[in-house]
């Protein structure tokens, strides 16, 4: 008799601890250490022979994403958060590769970042995609921050079946920084200062995440291109160029 009780026991227990494995958490499996996490992963999509979007008259989007990443990857470490890249040149990296990076951390969470492409010029704006739903607030929050840079366009947050994120055993998003296709948004992601802007939403996106708001500081540069355009008390002040 001592033995089936044991195993009763042991499966009892098991249950117990994916209940509360899955108390938290819509999918089983992802940790959600999207307010604990000690580490961020940042992946900048393409590389190598995989240009991903791409313009005649610009830079692919493997060029521009690798920017804004390694513009994230160095604002997040000025603010104390440990930071692994999937890729820091134009290298090929496959997405079982990216997935095997984020999921090697104990504490962490994903963000790749990605530009669009549409045959309809017309098609822009920001969107974040998520996977599992620890997933959702850094997502949304990443989003927000976005749309506090003048003139955006909101593409919304949406879930998505993306290896990088399906796959993924902690918080894991995917950012759309905008249409290459869209003359617009194409001409702004070919500005540096504008992916330097990129960069910074994410950044702040991802620092309140863990440490709630307040503790990130912009670069004065970029507080004066997010304050809003001067009131009628300031109209005799010609505004500098909107960007
Ligand atoms: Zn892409």
């Amino acid at each position: 008799m001592r033995m089936p009780r044991l195993v009763t026991r042991l499966i009892t227990l098991a249950f117990v601890a994916s209940l509360a494995a899955c108390s938290t958490v819509g999918t089983p499996g992802v940790k959600n250490t999207s307010k604990t996490f000690t580490t961020v992963v940042v992946d900048a999509g393409h590389g190598g022979k995989d240009s991903g979007a791409y313009r005649r008259y610009g830079p692919p989007e493997k060029m521009v994403a690798l920017d804004v990443a390694q513009r994230l990857e160095k604002k997040l470490r000025e603010s104390q958060i440990k930071t692994v890249m999937t890729r820091d040149s134009d290298v090929f990296i496959p997405l079982n590769d990216r997935v095997a990076i984020e999921n090697k951390q104990k504490s962490a969470v994903f963000v790749s970042i990605h530009f669009n492409d549409s045959r309809k010029r017309r098609a822009r704006g920001f969107e974040t995609y998520y996977h599992s739903g620890a997933s959702f607030d850094l997502a949304n929050r990443i989003q927000q921050k976005l749309m506090t840079i003048p003139n955006s366009s909101n593409g919304g947050v949406h879930t998505a079946n993306f290896r990088v994120l399906r796959l993924a055993d902690c918080p894991a998003v995917l950012v759309e920084c905008g249409y290459l296709s869209n003359r617009s948004e194409g001409n702004q992601a070919r500005d540096w200062e504008y992916r330097e802007l990129l960069a910074d939403r994410i950044a702040e996106a991802v620092v309140e995440q863990r440490y709630g708001s307040g503790v990130y500081r912009p670069s004065p540069e970029i507080a004066a291109q997010l304050r809003p355009p001067p009131g009628p008390a300031n109209s005799n002040i010609t505004p500098s160029g909107s960007r």
